[in-house]
């Protein structure tokens, strides 16, 4: 069942800037879809200019992100401070991980009420009586993001309905948002990278998404570097289906106005190409079989390591060819960890599909199906070089 938000007197607009006050919501599917016909129509963004002509629902998504990607980084700096960091329990990473979510979830809410969300977290355990402790905590982190934002703190009830809100199965039809509110929670613990990702799903397709990036370098990350450091004020990437995806300091003012274009890198030789992974304790990488890739393709640069949905936006950048994730068969993706990804990568130029070349299908729910694993490469002839290596070095 889904939990709804209960109506709410008006945001405050003096804080941020786009929140309306009482007025009902333009943000209809109906609208969105006849003035993005309008926009597209009228955008062709080149590498280097800025772009600004996605819909409204980018706007909004931006700066859900943001409220989200300020939460985050508050929490980091607790924990780099040595608070508690294990994810079980009420830990400030938990913590974190919902209150990011009710966040963004009440901000979009607000904006887009007839856009879905499927999301990550669930407040069921929350809402016990064993869940007390921790759901205080959230409601308190949840209403110092929103403090300036709305006018008076929500309720704890408030704060659960939001976050229940994702607890949808998606699917092929309707608009809806797909929210890791803490995506790469290993890279968060650890002071490394992790993103806060949302997209848009529109009848079956994701057509936008959002990847807020908080300790991302702002520099490219150089040949040979094996891992990147983390840098404030962290990045943010933005794409809308036909209209490019764009990169912006993940704290401007207007990331979509200021945002410029980026695309991938191309590389005509794939020995000169160079791939990027998780890490090694991330039950997701295969080491082994992308080294073997990698020395079939006759590559000489060493792996980029780095957690999260970071990867996809560094691919999008054109900081380096490949991203290549091959979990264990048992393992389940889910939409969240590649939805936003997705569409960054595509719009940038690259191309992504699953381990034998099928298209991404984000419309059967919360699990991503997929056979052996998820490639993106930036561009086609690479993809295609890389779908024979895979072939042959699975059939050796
Ligand atoms: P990455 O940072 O590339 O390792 O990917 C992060 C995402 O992969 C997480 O959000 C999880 O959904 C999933 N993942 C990675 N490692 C694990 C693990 N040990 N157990 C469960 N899921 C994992
Ligand atoms: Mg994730």
């Amino acid at each position: 069942m889904r939990a709804r938000i209960s109506p709410r007197p008006a945001l405050r607009a003096d804080s941020l800037s786009s929140y309306r006050s009482n007025a009902p919501s333009r943000c209809t599917v109906e609208r969105v879809v006849s003035v993005r016909r309008r926009r597209r129509a009228k955008m062709t963004p080149r590498a280097g200019q800025t772009v600004d002509g996605y819909p409204e629902e980018m706007t909004h998504a931006a700066r859900a992100v943001q409220l989200a990607g300020s939460l985050c980084r508050k929490v980091q700096f607790a924990l780099q401070r040595g608070e508690q960091v294990s994810k079980s329990d009420d830990s400030p990473v938990t913590v974190a991980d919902f209150a990011a979510q009710a966040v963004i979830s009440y901000a979009l809410a607000r904006e887009c009420p007839s856009v879905g969300l499927v999301a990550e977290e669930d407040a069921g355990e929350m809402r016990t009586a064993d869940g007390a402790g921790l759901r205080a905590r959230v409601t308190a982190m949840v209403n110092d993001a929103l403090s300036g934002v709305v006018d008076s703190p929500l309720t704890e009830e408030e704060v659960m309905d939001a976050i229940d809100r994702g607890a949808t199965v998606g699917g092929k039809t309707g608009s809806f948002w797909i929210l890791d509110p803490i995506d790469g929670t290993k890279g968060f613990i650890n002071g490394r990278q992790y993103a806060i990702a949302l997209a848009l799903m529109e009848e079956g397709e994701v057509t936008g998404g959002v990847l807020g990036c908080p300790n991302m370098p702002s520099d490219k990350i150089p040949r040979g570097a094996t891992e990147i450091p983390t840098a404030s004020p962290g990045c943010m990437f933005v794409a809308y289906k036909g209209c490019g995806t764009t990169v912006s300091a993940l704290d401007a003012e207007e990331p979509l106005k200021e945002g410029v274009k980026i695309t991938t890198a191309k590389v005509t030789d794939s020995r000169e190409a160079t791939y990027m992974e998780s890490w090694g304790d991330s039950i997701v990488a295969d080491h082994g079989f992308t080294s073997s890739l990698s020395a079939n393709m006759g590559m000489t640069s060493p792996p980029v390591r780095i957690d999260s949905m970071a990867k996809y936006g560094a691919l999008a950048r054109g900081d380096t060819n490949m991203y290549l994730r091959f979990p264990p068969a048992t393992y389940r993706e889910k939409v969240w960890d590649h939805a936003a990804g997705a569409i960054v990568v595509q719009e940038a130029g690259g191309v992504i599909t699953d381990g034998v070349g099928k298209p991404l299908n984000f419309s059967n729910g919360r699990f991503l199906d997929i056979e052996i694993g998820i490639i993106a490469t930036s561009t086609p002839e690479l993809h295609a070089t890389l779908m024979e290596t895979i072939s042959k070095v699975r059939a050796t």
